[in-house]
């Protein structure tokens, strides 16, 4: 048991984050002890607290240093630096083909607050609190993970950097790279410019993109888009009829549509502005009982393709590595994104986000 650690708790769906003491338990076989040092926040930190039962800790983004190791554990070391990755079972069927992303045990394992085998990882003054967020809790001072998640990390970027990348950063990026399998030469629309639309954009100029086009309704996203890639930029707030905007500037259409949006209207903008044999890839996660109405016959005359995107299809044990690759040769600023605050400020780099103010906040562990 590793006690006197401290965590931000979520007691309830509207009051902030609270600052408390907590123990982990003793590590199973194949687990590890990781001391944090740096953690992103992510908006599911905040939608976790309507499907994790509460109290809870969470925290997926979870960079750090390795302090134990459980008895069966091989293939990481104390001392190895290390990012959390995404949680799965690593024994399903997609698992098994190379496909953690597609985990079929990824909702339970992701949101139970528990270990697959319904053991907790975490105490609060001797009760039982929900942990295990992502299989890791990274809003607490040292996790518990099983080693099949984690990420050796063997560059110098820095541990706040890196703790940017595993969730949304890899979706993004993921999207392109990997589930569309992106080739260059081709254009590209991204529809919601934020953490998740800015690494599609990095990754689309990455892979040679012949045009990016970012629409979103903050025009300072769209200014950071520019920077980052975007060759064409369109602020729906601004225009009596973007979708029209879109087809003067691609009359035959895109191959390619992001939305990160999560917005109705944007969504059936997007189904517009598709060629032929498109593919739209949407990247957030719906409210459970939101409906959209949508037209079926721009989809059919389209062909097109409407696709869910789970951790962008990323392997992160090979596509994390990739990124930190990117981002040391000075092609993926992911740095541009982010804001690094003292792990005493979790709730201040919240209400940042929420503002819009901070695109990519992360607590910074050392500095506390
Ligand atoms: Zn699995
Ligand atoms: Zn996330």
């Amino acid at each position: 048991v590793s006690g006197g650690l401290q965590a931000w708790i979520a007691r309830g769906k509207e009051s902030p984050f609270e600052l408390t003491e907590v123990e982990l338990d003793t590590l199973q076989p194949n687990e590890v002890r990781v001391e944090v040092t740096a953690t992103g926040v992510c908006h599911m930190d905040l939608e976790g607290k309507d499907i994790v039962p509460l109290p809870a800790v969470f925290g997926h983004e979870g960079v750090g240093r390795i302090l134990e190791i459980g008895a069966d554990v091989t293939t990481v070391q104390p001392g190895d630096r290390v990012i959390m990755s995404y949680a799965a079972c690593g024994h399903c069927g997609s698992c098994a083909a190379d496909a953690p992303y597609h985990c079929e045990d990824s909702w339970d394992i992701t949101f139970s607050g528990l270990r697959a085998d319904g053991s907790h990882t975490m105490r609060e003054h001797d009760k039982p609190v929900s942990a295990a967020f992502f299989q890791q809790s990274s809003f607490a001072q040292e996790a518990i993970t099983p080693a099949r998640g984690l990420v050796p990390v063997d560059s110098n970027i820095d541990d706040t950097l890196l703790a940017a990348l595993p969730c949304g950063v890899l979706t993004g990026a993921g999207v392109i790279a990997c589930q569309f399998g992106f080739r260059g030469g081709e254009d590209l629309a991204v529809f919601g410019v934020g953490a998740v639309g800015l690494s599609a954009v990095m990754a689309a100029k990455r892979l040679g993109a012949r045009s990016i086009l970012a629409v979103d309704v903050k025009p300072t996203r769209l200014a950071l888009a520019e920077e980052l890639g975007a060759t064409h930029t369109i602020n729906p707030a601004q225009e009596a009829d973007s979708v029209a905007r879109i087809q003067e500037l691609f009359p035959k259409g895109l191959p390619y549509v992001v939305d990160t949006s999560g917005n109705s209207t944007a969504f059936n903008s997007a189904t517009r502005i598709l060629k032929t044999g498109g593919r739209m890839a949407v990247c957030i996660l719906p409210q459970p009982m939101e409906t959209f109405s949508f037209q079926p016959f721009e989809w059919f005359t389209r062909a097109a393709t409407l696709e869910a995107v789970s951790f962008g299809n990323a392997e992160a044990s090979s596509f994390l590595p990739q990124l930190i690759d990117w981002y040391d040769q000075g092609l993926f600023p992911v740095d541009r994104l982010v804001t690094v605050y003292p792990f005493s400020d979790l709730n201040v780099a919240v209400e940042a986000a929420m503002a819009g103010e901070a695109i990519k906040p992360v607590l910074d562990l050392r500095a506390s």
